[in-house]
């Protein structure tokens, strides 16, 4: 499918996307965000939604997925969308517009701020094997909606919050809820660990620790399996169980993929960016976690920055009538405001 073609296309829907979009709009550009997750959000939705984030200016302390709920609110004020579940694999240029490519949308657009963060994320895959051909059978790395495993004997493989937080959350729709880690420390947030404590000691639940998945079986023969084989880590001893389902939770992987190929220069996995965010590719600009400059910070505040710099050069670049400097947002007619 080709989209309409857009003044700035973002690549990232972490905070530093989120805000360069909300900032397009305020600029009264065209734009939209492509994210190859399902959430917006990021880091903070991907890795830490339910940790409190004490040093984003303005809020005392918020929980990493209520940012993202305001930033999303934020950004949503001038209608521009956000496609999610596209990976960005590819750019072409002519006539000075740029496509950028998934695997199956074409993003035409003018200019692009590239606000990737560490990469695309995609689930840590089981390590075994015998899963791989499992995987959409049975196995599953993306959960949406508990009610898909109503009545199933389900197999959570990890030790993090999205581990116990699944875990807790299928119980009463599941038949039965096990979960299997490599030790017996656990990441996840210890209230949600009790919770799920106390589910097994009640006999509503299961937790192997310092267990591994062996083997996948279906008995006697079908399409799906209907036990697995588990191993104790130390003593090699091995265990069968009944499943239907298994979930691996096992966190993300990040790639900064098909970006290193576009002629920018890198520095490790970053993107050099001057103090303009300029990449040195005309029509490309970079903000947040992905961008190396001399003095770069690794945070949500300095995101915001660079996606208000960004924002902007793009802006006087596309449209070399618009100054650079926004002037104040409590000032703007975009925002029913009136010049004082
Ligand atoms: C556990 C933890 C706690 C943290 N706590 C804090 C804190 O307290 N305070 C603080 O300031 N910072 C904190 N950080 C850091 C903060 O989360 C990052 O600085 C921030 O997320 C960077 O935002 P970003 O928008 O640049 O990138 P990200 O949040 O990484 O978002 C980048 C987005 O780009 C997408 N993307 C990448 N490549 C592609 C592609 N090819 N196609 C499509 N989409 C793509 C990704 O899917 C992702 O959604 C923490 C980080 C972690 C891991």
């Amino acid at each position: 499918m080709d989209h309409p073609t857009k003044d700035i296309t973002i690549i990232g829907a972490g905070p530093a996307g989120l805000f360069a979009l909300f900032y397009a709009g305020m600029r009264e550009t065209s734009a939209q965000i492509v994210d190859a997750l399902q959430e917006p959000g990021g880091q903070l939705t991907a890795l830490y939604p339910e940790k409190y984030i004490f040093d984003v200016a303005g809020y005392p302390q918020v929980l990493a997925k209520d940012l993202v709920k305001a930033l999303r609110e934020q950004a949503s004020r001038f209608r521009e969308p956000i496609h999610l579940g596209h990976a960005i694999t590819g750019l072409e240029e002519a006539d000075g517009h740029f496509v950028l490519r998934t695997e199956r949308d074409r993003f035409p657009t003018k200019s692009i701020i590239i606000a990737a963060g560490i990469g695309a994320f995609s689930p840590r895959r089981l390590p075994q094997p015998c899963a791989t051909p499992w995987y959409g059978r049975g196995i599953y790395d993306v959960v949406t909606d508990p009610q898909d495993y109503k009545g199933q004997r389900v197999v959570i493989v990890g030790g993090g919050d999205s581990a116990f937080d699944w875990a807790t959350q299928l119980r009463g729709v599941a038949a039965h809820v096990s979960l299997v880690h490599r030790s017996d420390k656990f990441r996840a947030h210890g209230a949600t660990v009790t919770q799920f404590e106390e589910d097994v000691k009640a006999g509503r639940a299961s937790m192997f620790t310092f267990h591994e998945l062996a083997d996948v079986l279906c008995k006697p023969v079908g399409e799906r399996f209907t036990h697995l084989i588990l191993k104790q880590v130390k003593t090699k001893e091995t265990t069968e169980i009944e499943a239907d389902v298994v979930l691996p939770m096992l966190g993300f992987v990040s790639d900064i993929g098909p970006l290193a190929d576009w002629g920018l220069t890198l520095q490790k996995h970053e993107i050099v960016v001057n103090q303009l965010m300029e990449t040195g590719r005309a029509g490309i600009w970079a903000a947040g976690d992905v961008t190396a400059y001399p003095g770069k910070l690794k945070l949500i505040a300095c995101g915001f920055g660079e996606a208000a710099t960004a924002v902007n050069q793009a802006v006087h670049w596309m449209y070399p009538e618009k100054k650079v400097a926004p002037g104040h947002s409590s000032n703007m007619g975009v925002f029913g405001q009136k010049d004082d």
